[in-house]
């Protein structure tokens, strides 16, 4: 494209051509400003009616909101502008005219229900503060695949269309495969964990992972992307620690590198990066932590799942991020191993007060011990002999885990929905766009 300004580097003296959507028209009589807004931020051309061209001065100020607009002219000092700076224009081109009919809009001041912002993505995101969202998001994608590099893992991509599900048949989207059944699949688990008893060893991957659970929950998408880790000759302590590590990553480049962000949603005074070590409970504690707050109807007992409330009142009282250990074998995973007491699992589960982040857990690689959680499951280990085979090959001890990308961003930024951390999210309602 010709030579363009952005808003930002537009300094004094320079006589540059700014380009982007009108953000608003102020007329104030003989005097008028349009205000352009750009990737950078915004900048202030004047309009002196008197004194300008006609037909300038009425391609200026006649011009829809948002409409796109390329404007050249001379960069002056302005104390009196928000940038300190504006645009006396000596020609306005209207690239692209808005309808003036929006169905929202960009400036905030008329509010709109998430389904209208979701319906018109490209207009909601003309918003400071839904942008900076998902400038945060790139910034905490960004961060944890560096912190996965020092930990010297391999980025790495699985399929996403498969033939069995990682668990079994629930919450599997089928789909028709050149005529014959098959899945999205609901996690890397099965491929990463192949992937990591070869000598790559350690390995990540950030992508999607589909489950067709049928509630309709602020924390839950159809569609979600997961944070995955698996390592050769690690166990589920390591495991914790690189979830640890990972979080806490997320956290310090955004406190970091997001200032203006933070700015724009209001975070900036209150953020904080979480402190010392988090706390290691066992779900024996848990269940017992969670009786003692007298916030749930009926006590916890061994081998009951924690529900809802029981997480939060947990959440309440611990105050910060912790992990859950030793979960009972029966409620985990068959491809969790279990440890010292055969009841005990090696899985664990990392959680931010309002909800669970990460899953993960010691994997079982002894080929008799897995293919005997297979018949336990129900599952017939014969349609998984593409992974079960692989364990006789030399399958080193490993570990591993799963952290939702989209809670770790919505726990960071405080968001109440699951939804307003993906752009374009799927859930029980909304396929599209
Ligand atoms: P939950 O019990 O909260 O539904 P889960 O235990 O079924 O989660 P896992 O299979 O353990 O989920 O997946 C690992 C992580 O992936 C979870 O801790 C969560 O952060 C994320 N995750 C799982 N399912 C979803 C979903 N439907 N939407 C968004 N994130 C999800
Ligand atoms: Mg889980």
């Amino acid at each position: 494209m010709q030579d363009r300004t952005y808003t930002a580097d537009a300094e004094p003296g320079d006589d540059a051509t700014v380009a982007g959507w009108v953000h608003e028209i102020r007329d104030l009589g003989g005097i008028a400003f349009l205000i352009l807004r750009d990737a950078t931020g915004k900048i202030q051309i004047k309009f002196e009616k008197d004194e300008m061209d006609d037909d300038l001065v009425e391609t200026g100020l006649g011009v829809s909101r948002e409409s796109v607009v390329s404007v050249s002219g001379a960069v002056e000092e302005e104390p009196r502008a928000p940038t300190g700076v504006e645009v006396v224009p000596e020609s306005v081109d209207v690239i692209s005219a808005a309808d003036p009919e929006l169905p929202l809009d960009p400036s905030g001041k008329v509010d709109a229900d998430l389904s209208t912002r979701l319906d018109n993505r490209t207009l909601d995101l003309r918003k400071d503060e839904v942008q900076a969202v998902f400038e945060i998001r790139a910034e905490i994608l960004r961060a944890a695949r560096e912190r996965f590099r020092e930990f010297h893992c391999t980025e790495i991509n699985t399929p996403k269309i498969v033939a069995t599900g990682t668990e079994g048949g629930t919450e599997l989207f089928p789909i028709t495969y050149f005529g014959e059944e098959a899945f999205m699949n609901q996690s890397p688990q099965l491929f990463k964990q192949l992937i990591a008893g070869s000598n790559v060893e350690r390995v990540f991957e950030i992508g999607p992972i589909f489950r067709a659970e049928e509630h309709n929950t602020p924390r839950h998408l159809n569609e979600a992307t997961s944070i995955d880790f698996e390592g050769a000759f690690c166990d589920q302590n390591d495991a914790m620690d690189v979830a640890e590590g990972v979080v806490k990553a997320a956290y310090e480049a955004v406190a970091e590198n997001c200032g203006d962000e933070l700015e724009a949603l209001g975070l900036a005074e209150d953020f904080s990066v979480p402190e010392g070590d988090f706390p290691r409970l066992s779900y024996e504690e848990a269940i017992e932590r969670i009786n003692a707050t007298g916030e749930l109807d009926e006590q916890l007992v061994w081998g009951d799942d924690l529900p809802t409330e029981g997480e939060k009142a947990l959440g309440d009282d611990v105050g910060g991020h912790y992990f859950i250990t030793d979960w009972p074998s029966e409620i985990k995973p068959f491809y969790i191993m279990d440890h010292g007491d055969e009841e005990l699992s090696t899985g664990f589960d990392l959680m931010h007060p309002r909800m669970e982040l990460v899953s993960g857990g010691q994997r079982e690689h002894r080929h008799e011990h897995l293919i005997e959680g297979f018949e336990q499951q129900g599952l017939d280990p014969d349609q998984f002999e593409y992974y079960t085979k692989m364990f006789k090959y030399g399958m080193p001890p490993h570990a591993g885990f799963g952290l939702g990308g989209e809670r770790l961003i919505m726990t960071i930024l405080g968001l109440d929905n699951i939804r307003e951390a993906v752009l374009f999210p799927r859930d029980r309602q909304r396929l599209s766009p």
